[in-house]
Order: structure tokens, then sequence, then C-alpha cells
């Protein structure tokens, strides 16, 4: 609130002294009545009590008050201040704007925080130096953050018991859908869309894969297997709504004609290697998997275009695509 009136280098007109703290006015405001300035903060605590001009007493509203005059900015910005660490040292004259700056980052302000110098890496008030005791604080420091941690943990608890109930209320807001769609045409096309739709959003996320070894595949897993499929495809963030049927689709009776049997797909053998297919996480047994999307299939002949996707288990020969990165020069 106003700068230190003694410290100002040279004389100062009346006018730019605030009638309230009797300094230099700081950040001036005038009344557009009497045009009386003050600085914006003496004022506003000022009116907090009263809504009249602490000179003339006029009437003084808050829509009342507007910027000092140009004249008046002028002029304060043409005095210097002195730095209030003088008597420690500080010789600096300083404009009003930068004043505050200066005096909290001042090399002889004792308060400005230095890097403690034994290596505990705590910043310290340059006067608590001398009393600093590295391990205390940061004993204190390593107690705070176990509090933080457990609150942190609480937090998580309640969290986790949230999303587990959010989860049960869409499974059943999903076997609600699921009713609705199979009792009414208009809405099955709809959800169709949506389910392919998040399908891909799903496979986008996903590394492409190669499969080398067509032979390895295993067509009609058992149950365990099955079971294997659902937590691979729930861990991988598989559209919840979509995991059970995605599940059933990793056996050759739910595969399109021209994979729906060994001689069949021996006839389609050649083709095989033109599928688009994203690599899922390995099976807890350790058989690798990938997922065919019709999204990503529509060039493979009608008999082979899975018409959401279809999951496929291999004994082995299945390749994550590596992506090309980046060049280095858009990195730097
Ligand atoms: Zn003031
Ligand atoms: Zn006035
Ligand atoms: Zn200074
Ligand atoms: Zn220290």
């Amino acid at each position: 609130m106003g700068f230190d009136l003694n410290s100002i280098v040279g004389v100062v007109d009346e006018e730019l002294v605030c009638p309230i703290c009797s300094d230099v006015l700081e950040d001036p405001v005038q009344s557009s009545g009497c045009e009386h300035a003050f600085c914006r903060a003496c004022i506003e605590k000022w009116m907090l009590e009263k809504q009249i001009c602490p000179v003339d007493r006029s009437d003084l509203l808050r829509c009342h008050l507007v910027p000092a005059s140009r004249l008046m900015r002028n002029m304060l910005s043409r005095l210097k201040i002195k730095c209030s660490f003088g008597d420690s040292g500080c010789l600096l004259h300083l404009r009003l704007e930068d004043y505050r700056l200066h005096v909290a980052s001042c090399e002889y302000n004792p308060k400005v925080a230095v890097e403690c110098s034994n290596g505990c890496g705590m910043k310290v008030p340059k006067d608590e130096l001398a009393k600093h005791n590295c391990i205390l604080e940061l004993r204190e420091m390593v107690k705070r953050q176990q509090g933080e941690i457990v609150d942190l943990k609480k937090a998580q608890g309640s969290l986790d018991l949230r999303i587990v109930t959010q989860r049960r209320e869409l499974e059943l807001l999903q076997y609600y859908v699921t009713a609705l769609r199979s009792s009414n045409p208009m809405l099955r096309n709809i959800g169709e869309q949506l389910d392919r739709y998040s399908l891909m959003q799903w496979g986008n996320g996903l590394s492409l894969a190669t499969v080398r070894n067509w032979g390895s595949l295993i067509s009609t897993p058992d149950n365990p297997m099955h079971v294997a499929v659902r937590e691979c495809l729930c861990s991988c963030g598989c559209p919840m709504n979509l995991v059970n049927l995605m599940v059933d689709r990793c056996h050759e009776e739910h595969w399109p004609d021209g994979l729906i049997n060994l001689d069949v797909r021996r006839e389609n053998f050649h083709r095989l290697p033109l599928y688009v297919t994203h690599l899922l996480p390995s099976l807890a047994t350790g058989k690798q998997c990938v997922v065919v999307l019709g999204g990503d299939n529509t060039h493979m002949p009608e008999n082979l275009r899975p018409v959401l996707g279809l999951v496929m288990i291999f004994v082995d020969g299945v390749e994550e695509v590596q992506q090309d990165p980046l060049p280095d020069n858009e990195l730097a």
C-alpha cells in the first residue's frame, strides 16, 4: 500500500501522495467525480467501510473509480526509489514498477531462499540458514509426505469402490440395452454401428501384428482357453459390452464361412496373410493372440470377412509390427 515516501530519490510532488497511507501512490486509481487519487489497495480497503471520498467526503462508489490520468502515471514513472536493503549494502535506485519484484529477490534480502549448501536440496531463507538442520527438516518432510500418502490411499480406496459400483451399473445397463436391441429393429441397427465404431476405436489403440505361422492357429480352444481370452480382452480395454461376443468368436464355429473348418481354411490358406491383425496381450498360458476386426478387413473376400471381429489364438509365430520411429530431427 504505497511506496515509502522517505525512500524516494529527490522531491515528490504532493499530488503523487496517497491521502490514506501518506506514501507514494501504488497502482493508483482516481475518483471520476472529485479526481482525488489513491492507491488501489488503500481505497478498496477504505470503501469496505465508507462510500465517501476520504479527502472531501463527496459520494464515492466503486463505479466511480477509474485508472489514474496519463499525466499522473507519467510523473510516477519518472520517480526512482532506493532498495529497502540499502542499509545492508544494496545501493540500487529502482523504477517504482520494478521495486516489489527487486526487493523480493534482492541478494541482500535475508528472506530470499537459497539452496542448502550441505546438499539436502531444500531451499531455506538466508537468515534461517545458520540454524537449518538438514536431518530435522528432511524428517519433517518425510512425515508430511507420509501423511499425504495415507490420505491418497484413502482417496484411492473410495475411488476403487466407486468404480466397482459403476461397473455393476454399466453391466445392468448393457443387459437392458441388449434386451431393447433384440426387440426393436431400428435400435438393433444403430447398436450394430456403435459396436463397429467402438471396436475400431479400441483396435486403433493396439499394435499391428504379423502372423508368421498360420499353421499354428488354434481353431477349437477349450473352456480354460476361453476364460484366458476373456481375461486378455478385459486387460487391454476391449469395449465391455463386446467382451462376451468376442470371447465366443475365438472358436471356428463363430468364424465366417471361409474359416469355419480345416478343409475350407486349407483352400483359403494363401489369402490368410492378407488379414490386417492387431496384437493382443499373450494369454496366461503363454499362447499368442490377435484380433481381426471387420472394419480393418473390408478388402477381404466376403467369406473371409468377419462381421464385427474375431479373436485368433496361435501356438507361436506372432510378432508385433514395429512402427517406424519419428525421424530424429523432428524430435530435436
Ligand atoms: Zn495509499
Ligand atoms: Zn475527493
Ligand atoms: Zn536491493
Ligand atoms: Zn540442508
